[in-house]
């Protein structure tokens, strides 16, 4: 096979069986782009700078001696390249993105136009309070929401992301059970667990302890019961969980951990099948995180930042961290400080510098407004509905190791549709790359052998998922037949070939260094 020097397949085989390779290296409106740094010439500018006098050397003798090493590009080259970068990523905006777990959504551009209302999108998180009043309703206006959805009396809003939120409840169950005076240092995982959950119980010194599932890809709660002692701090569980299935033990799990003394820590990451349908506090959870990227409809994946504001139970709320929002009858306070708290009050610490992500808590606030209480249920509903009618009309050519169904918002298949083909679940999502599609979650739940996880949400119109399904099920049916050119080495099409991930992971290079600038880019 031929590369061009960015890497890319040049040769016909990789391109087209027709196209000779093209002088350019670029394919058609498919632009190849180098690095910043390879394309820049020293000296270019899109920008006039004036020259700055030096009266006086004032930096100690740290002057730097080298040239700066910057890359020097015109106004539209540098809006070029990032253009050309722009069209070789995949986004929700250019098509269906099927990654299981994630929660892919459509970020409505309502949503984009409040975040960028000068009173929420130019606040500074510095600002005196009187100043950010609007501000301070909005996020009061959004915790509303959210304890109300969820039945919880009180929620964190600080922490920026799923797995920080994860932290935060943690954080805060620890409190209570020192509070308490004990100590119980084993929190129990069920091994369909998201990877975050083993890791944040261990950021947070506790030791994992690893609940099996049943064979119908729930978690055993006959298992979960005997493992429960006086030693455990809490059990994370995700409802409903990684295999897209809800635990219909959940309320008598719940009633065996807070019998032993433990807290009910729910990942709320899959929310977005159940908002406006079940509120997770009469499931009897103490903690639990919501993405606002994924349920909400935030951007994220790239896109953006996160935000996971945690909703406590009664027995936690008291130790939510700081800051806290209250409402004095007359206008709104950020305590920062725990001896103002008052009302028994006391917060574990606080999660991060300022009061969590606005821009994420404006789009969230948009898209609840926007659709409404019963909007909200008729988009998990029609989550639902959208992963059922992948699994319905896929399962008969690709393995579903729970496909009796029903499935909650995603449908879960396995490789063993695959076995003896030569062709591997790897093999499979990278083909659909080629097909125009990102491909779906890869071997994951770990419960699963080869596990394909498919979440389409609610966005995708019924012609979009006949598309899709008729991709894939041409796909599966090639594959049996032995028709497996289109998996061997796939993507062919993409902008780069298939990858060596375990290479990158372990030898990552992150630093680029110009041959003939030696000092620069540090
Ligand atoms: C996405 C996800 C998380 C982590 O959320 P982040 O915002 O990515 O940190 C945790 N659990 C489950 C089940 C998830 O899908």
């Amino acid at each position: 096979m031929t590369m061009n020097k960015q890497g890319r397949a040049t040769s016909i085989e990789a391109q087209s069986d027709v196209a000779p390779p093209t002088i350019s290296g670029d394919r058609g409106l498919d632009h190849e782009e180098g690095l910043i740094f390879e394309l820049g010439r020293p000296g270019m500018t899109g920008v006039d700078v004036p020259d700055v006098q030096m009266s006086e050397e004032r930096l100690g003798g740290q002057r730097r001696r080298g040239p700066i090493g910057l890359p020097g590009l015109s106004e539209p080259e540098v809006v070029r390249h990032y253009v050309r970068l722009s069209r070789m990523n995949y986004a929700i905006d250019s098509g269906l993105y099927p990654l299981g777990s994630c929660t892919m959504k459509h970020n409505p551009r309502l949503n984009e136009k409040m975040a960028r209302l000068p009173g929420f999108g130019d606040v500074h998180p510095l600002q005196p309070q009187q100043t950010v009043q609007g501000a301070f309703q909005l996020i009061g206006e959004l915790m509303r929401w959210l304890t109300t959805m969820t039945g919880m009396p009180a929620v964190a809003m600080s922490p920026k992301a799923g797995a920080h939120g994860e932290l935060c409840g943690l954080l805060a169950i620890r409190a209570a059970i020192e509070a308490r005076g004990e100590k119980r240092p084993r929190i129990l995982v069920p091994e369909s667990a998201h990877g975050t959950n083993p890791a944040t119980a261990a950021f947070a010194g506790f030791t994992v302890d690893e609940v099996p599932a049943t064979k119908d890809g729930h978690v055993d709660a006959d298992a979960l019961e005997a493992k429960l002692g006086p030693d455990v701090c809490a059990i994370m569980l995700t409802n409903p969980n990684t295999c897209g299935l809800f635990e219909p033990r959940i309320i008598e799990m719940a009633n065996a951990v807070h019998k032993a003394g433990a807290y009910f820590y729910c990942d709320g990451a899959n929310f977005n099948a159940i908002a406006g349908r079940v509120r997770p506090g009469d499931l009897g959870i103490d903690a639990m995180h919501i993405n606002l990227h994924k349920t909400f409809s935030t951007p994220h994946g790239g896109g953006g930042p996160g935000a996971g504001p945690v909703v406590l139970s009664e027995r936690l709320a008291p130790y939510a961290p700081l800051p806290l929002l209250m409402h004095d009858g007359n206008e709104f306070r950020m305590i920062e400080h725990a001896d103002e708290a008052g009302g028994g009050a006391k917060p574990f610490g606080r999660m991060c510098a300022f009061h969590g992500q606005m821009g994420m808590f404006t789009r969230a606030l948009a898209y609840m407004l926007s659709h409404g209480r019963d909007g909200i249920r008729q988009a998990s509903e029609d989550a639902v509905l959208s992963a059922n009618y992948i699994l319905a009309s896929l399962k008969d050519v690709m393995s579903a190791p729970f496909g009796e169904g029903p499935c909650m918002h995603e449908a879960l298949f396995d490789d063993s549709f695959l076995e003896g083909t030569g062709v591997t679940t790897l093999d499979f999502a990278k083909a659909m790359i080629d097909e125009g599609y990102h491909p779906m979650t890869m071997y994951f739940p770990l419960v699963v052998h080869g596990a394909m996880l498919i979440e389409p949400t609610e966005s995708e119109s019924k012609d979009s998922l006949d598309r899709f399904i008729h991709v894939l099920r041409t796909m599966a049916q090639e594959a049996k037949a032995g028709k497996i050119q289109r998996f061997e080495g796939a993507p062919r099409l993409a902008p780069r070939r298939r990858l060596d991930e375990t290479a990158a992971a372990r030898k990552p290079v992150l630093r680029w260094r110009p041959k003939n600038l030696p000092q620069a880019a540090e």
